[in-house]
């Protein structure tokens, strides 16, 4: 029996679709069909006129068909006022489709930033919230204590986009039945288990604390352009954008987009600092530990990396 699977987009700007698009050996096409899956409904490659999608959501609704794998795309928009009008799918609020499929599937993955904790559409006119959180607070349109048929709560996949490799891996982990151990946010430890700054090119440059103020350069950026990979769950360093590259190593400072407060309401690219130290430190680093280190570091900072040269 094929594992059927709906994709659903909602408020967002079908990232993570294209992300998906971009997955490679095996493209996304080699990849459904070698876990036999069959895509009931995806708005980027679905063929079915607007009548028998309505009669599919019709039947997922009567029983008359099943559904294993709900994938959800974008914030959940409840506005205006709590109605859910600002998202809608043949006249009816998204997130009332959400809940119905939600549950009746098997598994709920929460695809990218904005369905996992909300992203963007923050607390306005258009209400947005994640699946089953709300920024970092559990709950979301759900609610905390809600699970799917399959004894798990809604798996979040975060990133602005979320990594090809990673819904791959989650949708395998599930077809195969290999088993997701989840962790904090209920995002899989296999790829979230490890920070950004985790295989960042630049780790000897922030180990002495050489650091950039433009960007492009060489350096660590930690200190002056904000860069969040020590504060930011995810394998970016370790699965590379077109297996070649990550924003770290070109030159651009992470901006935490996997974390639940993305995108934060501070400056994206300078580092928020007291008298020069920065406020958010290192995951899990003592305070003075780091201070006595990093001042000590720089002093021993070696000439070749002192004397740097661009990378472009
Ligand atoms: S540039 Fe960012 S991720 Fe890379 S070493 Fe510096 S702090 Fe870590």
């Amino acid at each position: 029996m094929p594992v059927k699977l709906f994709w659903l987009q909602c408020g967002g700007c079908g990232g993570d679709t294209w992300s998906l698009f971009n997955a490679e050996s095996p493209d996304l096409i080699e990849f459904v069909d070698s876990l036999d899956i069959e895509m009931l409904w995806h708005p980027s490659i679905s063929s079915l006129k607007a009548k028998d999608q309505k009669e599919m959501i019709d039947r997922l609704g009567k029983d008359d068909l099943e559904i294993d794998i709900l994938c959800i795309e974008g914030s959940i928009l409840c506005g205006p006022s709590g109605t859910g009008m600002c998202d809608t799918i043949f006249g009816k609020p998204k997130k009332e489709l959400i809940s119905l499929l939600s549950n009746k599937a098997k598994f709920v993955i929460a695809v990218g930033t904005c369905a996992a904790f909300g992203g963007i559409g923050g607390d306005d006119f258009v209400e947005a919230t994640g699946v089953q959180f709300r920024k970092a607070e559990k709950g979301g349109l759900l609610g905390k204590d809600f699970i799917t048929k399959s004894g798990l709560p809604v798996i979040n996949l975060p990133g602005c986009p979320c990594h090809c490799d990673i819904i791959k891996g989650t949708l395998s982990a599930i077809v195969e039945g290999t088993g997701l151990e989840l962790r904090e946010y209920n995002t899989p430890e296999k790829w979230y288990g490890m920070l950004v700054h985790e295989g960042c090119t630049r780790n000897e440059y922030h180990e002495y604390r050489v650091e950039e103020k433009k960007f492009g350069e060489k350096g660590c950026m930690f200190f002056y352009l904000g860069c969040h990979g020590p504060l930011a769950w995810g394998p970016c360093n370790k699965i590379l954008w077109n297996r070649r590259s990550s924003k770290t190593r070109i030159g651009l400072p992470c901006f935490g987009c996997t974390r639940p407060d993305f995108p934060q309401q501070y400056p994206f690219f300078e580092t928020r600092n007291i008298e020069g130290i920065p406020i958010e430190l290192p995951e899990g680093v003592s305070r003075a530990h780091y201070l006595a280190y990093k001042s000590m570091a720089a002093a021993a900072a070696p000439e070749r990396l002192k004397t740097r040269k661009t990378e472009i």
